[in-house]
């Protein structure tokens, strides 16, 4: 079983894909839960480089993809062949929006991504409004770089909200507490996979 949880910053993915994780193994499943970018070596640089800044979009496209690779090969495949349950706080659908926010096709990067990355069984976004979100992160989105953000989360939203309709998304939204995001995944989640 192959869980990915997405959506903007600010949305509550790594402790959502937590309590998530938590939940599978107290039903004695075999869980590997991961996100991206990785802990690995092209996932450190991506996170050394989105600190100090300036990478070209195409090097940061570039990054994504060699550690997406890694991950797959190296984690990903292998618990799903062994059965695990895997899930992510993050995947492809993160490149899609925020590489395609910075003026990359959504679709080509989707294409590029499902010819090696294997598709999850099900995608939780999880969604809230730029200004909630920002709220949430830390910013008021009045200063030149906040409103940059602003601007970029926006954008974010929109491509991960045009998956919507696929049979394997699900919107989720947080506007409620954690506990009821969480109640509102599993709910889902036992549907698609019963204990
Ligand atoms: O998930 P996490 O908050 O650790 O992500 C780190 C940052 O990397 C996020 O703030 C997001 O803006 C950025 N990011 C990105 N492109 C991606 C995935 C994440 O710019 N494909």
């Amino acid at each position: 079983l192959f869980i990915v949880l997405e959506g903007i910053d600010g949305t509550g993915k790594s402790t959502q894909s937590g309590l998530l994780a938590e939940w599978f193994r107290s039903q004695g499943r075999e869980v590997v839960a991961s996100r991206e970018p990785t802990d690995g070596p092209w996932g450190a640089k991506i996170r050394a480089t989105a600190l100090s800044g300036r990478l070209s979009p195409e090097e940061e496209l570039d990054l994504f993809l060699k550690d997406r690779r890694q991950h797959v090969e190296e984690l990903i495949a292998p618990a799903l062949a062994a059965g695990k349950v895997v899930i992510l706080d993050r995947y492809y659908f993160s490149t899609m929006a925020y590489q395609g926010s910075r003026g990359f096709d959504p679709a080509e990067i989707r294409r590029q991504n499902e010819a090696f990355a294997p598709r999850p069984d099900l995608l939780f976004i999880l969604d809230l409004d730029v200004d909630s979100a920002l709220a949430r992160i830390g910013g008021r989105g009045d200063t030149a770089n906040e409103f940059e953000k602003r601007d970029s989360l926006a954008k974010c939203r929109e491509i991960f909200m045009a998956l919507k309709e696929e049979p394997f998304v699900h919107v989720v939204s947080t506007d409620e507490g954690p506990e009821k995001v969480q109640a509102a995944i599993r709910e889902i989640a036992a549907a698609h996979a019963p204990a």
